[in-house]
């Protein structure tokens, strides 16, 4: 667990679905940054608040570079993303970490189930593509992904083209404000995950979003009698 605060530019910005943004940073130490899928990093933000630390979990796999990326949606009001959503771009930012056990297991060799809501996809991501570079044995992928509506999809054609290219990863964005021409699933990622392991076959979970969908996501699974660990999560809230 790095403790020493570091310092990282923001090299590049870029507009995702409307209200969210991706960030690229470049960690200026020398070096690799090293992380590991599906933890975060802490930036203590020059905005005017009593508490000027805000947490992102990774979007991108480790690599061996120095370069991190994030996705994130801007809060109504929100003085940190107010800051980052600011014309930020070249800016240095004090930050530490990487933090957080949330993380893949030591053993991935079963059916694989992540669940996430808007920017909630990020340390699933980091996951997913960890998962696929580095080869690691697995059953299958299910990605259970909730947002609104079609065009607030994050990573949606990157998903999609992973799931055209490999039979075992399935991708299923799940609209709980879809249009009428939309033909995945509706509503929330909960019906989706109760029937598709609706038989209790051994699967690992991998949630990640508010506490309100985390909770019930643990409280459905554990009512399909899987048991804590191989529930993992990471809330935002
Ligand atoms: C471990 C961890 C990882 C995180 N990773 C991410 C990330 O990858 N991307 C990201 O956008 N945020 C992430 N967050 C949330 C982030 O730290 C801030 O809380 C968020 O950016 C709001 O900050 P703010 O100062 O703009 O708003 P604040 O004034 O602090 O407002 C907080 C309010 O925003 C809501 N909120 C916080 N995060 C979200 C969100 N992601 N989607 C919808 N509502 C939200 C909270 O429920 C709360 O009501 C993470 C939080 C934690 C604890």
């Amino acid at each position: 667990m790095a403790r020493e605060w570091r310092t990282a530019v923001l090299t590049h910005v870029e507009d995702s679905t409307p209200g969210n943004k991706r960030f690229f940073f470049t960690v200026k130490e020398e070096g690799t940054f090293e992380f590991k899928a599906g933890q975060f990093v802490t930036f203590d933000l020059p905005i005017d608040d009593k508490v000027r630390l805000r947490s992102y979990s990774i979007a991108s796999a480790p690599a061996d570079g120095n370069e991190f990326e994030l996705i994130v949606v801007r809060v109504p009001d929100g003085k940190g993303t107010g800051y980052l959503f600011s014309d930020v771009k070249g800016s240095e930012f004090r930050f530490i970490g990487p933090y957080g056990k949330f993380l893949l297991p030591e053993n991935t060799d079963s059916d694989l189930c992540f669940i996430g809501t808007g920017t909630g996809v990020a340390p699933l991501r980091s996951m997913i593509h960890q998962i696929m570079k580095a080869g690691l044995p697995y059953q299958s992928i299910t990605l259970v992904f909730g947002c609104r509506t079609e065009q607030d999809i994050l990573y949606n054609d990157e998903f999609t083209a992973l799931a055209r290219e490999n039979p075992r990863f399935r991708f299923i964005p799940t609209l709980s404000r879809a249009g009428d021409h939309w033909q995945g699933e509706r509503g929330y990622v909960h019906d989706v995950y109760l029937k598709a392991f609706a038989d209790g076959r051994p699967a690992q979970f991998f949630i990640c979003g508010l506490n309100k969908m985390v909770s019930q996501c643990r409280e459905n699974l554990a009512g399909l009698g899987y048991e804590k660990p191989v529930i993992h999560f990471e809330k935002y809230d």
